[in-house]
């Protein structure tokens, strides 16, 4: 992911920052290496949706099209199931970005 909560503020990682998972409370370690781009990983494997760790450079290129104020936004389905939008604009058009194949039930 390449937002976490430091101090209740959103940010992107930088070198050995603990933050908060904005999806599900839990903590998260900024990854900073010189291999894979910059990102924060739960520390505890589990508790959080599995892909919200791995995602992809191109996942990360596409959603940088948008400011950042716009990237990874916490949303609620009609049903109250947590989702964080790729991207929300302020006009309330959500975008998802999918680069494998989908189910037409999970589409
Ligand atoms: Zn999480």
């Amino acid at each position: 992911m390449k937002f976490a909560l430091v101090d209740g503020v959103r940010e992107e990682p930088s070198p050995k920052v603990k933050g908060v998972c904005q999806f599900c409370g839990k903590p998260t370690m900024s990854k900073c290496g010189t291999k894979v781009r910059w990102h924060w990983a739960h520390t505890h494997k589990g508790l959080c949706d599995p892909w919200w760790d791995n995602e992809s450079q191109w996942h990360r290129d596409w959603k940088s099209y948008w400011a950042n104020e716009y990237q990874e936004i916490v949303n609620f389905d009609d049903t109250g199931e947590k989702h964080i939008a790729d991207v929300k604009l302020p006009t309330g058009t959500v975008i998802e970005f999918q680069n494998s194949p989908m189910s037409q039930q999970e589409l």
